[in-house]
């Protein structure tokens, strides 16, 4: 089975009505780059069908997200980009001086999700996140 066609079985199975217009929007994501705005989706989908607008991009892009299907990160800019749980656990770098952005390993956060599951009973979604910070050619070293 393919990604999408997965994606597109699990919300199903869990009682979620697909929609030719979802369909469209969840293969557009999964077949893109790893990483899509909802914009970008939308922009994809527009080319094969006229009958869908922003806004059940951004619901069906949530309702990916709030299923666990497809993880949302916020970068610096404030842009949201969104991609699906094939795209497996990473950290995004950002560099708020050159905006240079690199990609690390979502691993390091292990010790903080543990901790802050042990301490506030809290359970972080440290999977997809990015943070801010300065690069080592900004740092003039
Ligand atoms: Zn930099
Ligand atoms: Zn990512």
């Amino acid at each position: 089975m393919t990604h999408c066609a997965s994606l597109i079985d699990t919300l199903r199975r869990r009682g979620f009505r697909i929609t030719p217009q979802r369909e469209m929007i969840i293969q557009a994501l999964a077949h893109g780059n790893a990483h899509a705005t909802a914009e970008q989706v939308y922009t994809d989908v527009r080319q094969r069908s006229q009958a869908i607008n922003l806004a059940t991009v951004y619901r069906t892009l949530d309702l990916l997200v709030d299923t666990g299907l497809a993880s949302r990160v916020l970068m610096a800019d404030g842009q949201a980009l969104y991609s699906t749980v094939q795209h497996g656990p990473h950290l995004h770098l950002v560099c708020r001086q050159c905006a240079a952005t690199f990609t690390a390993d979502a691993s390091l956060l292990s010790d903080i999700e543990q901790v802050l599951e042990s301490k506030y009973s809290f359970q972080a979604d440290l999977q997809h996140i990015s943070l801010v910070g300065v690069c080592e050619k900004c740092r003039g070293s």
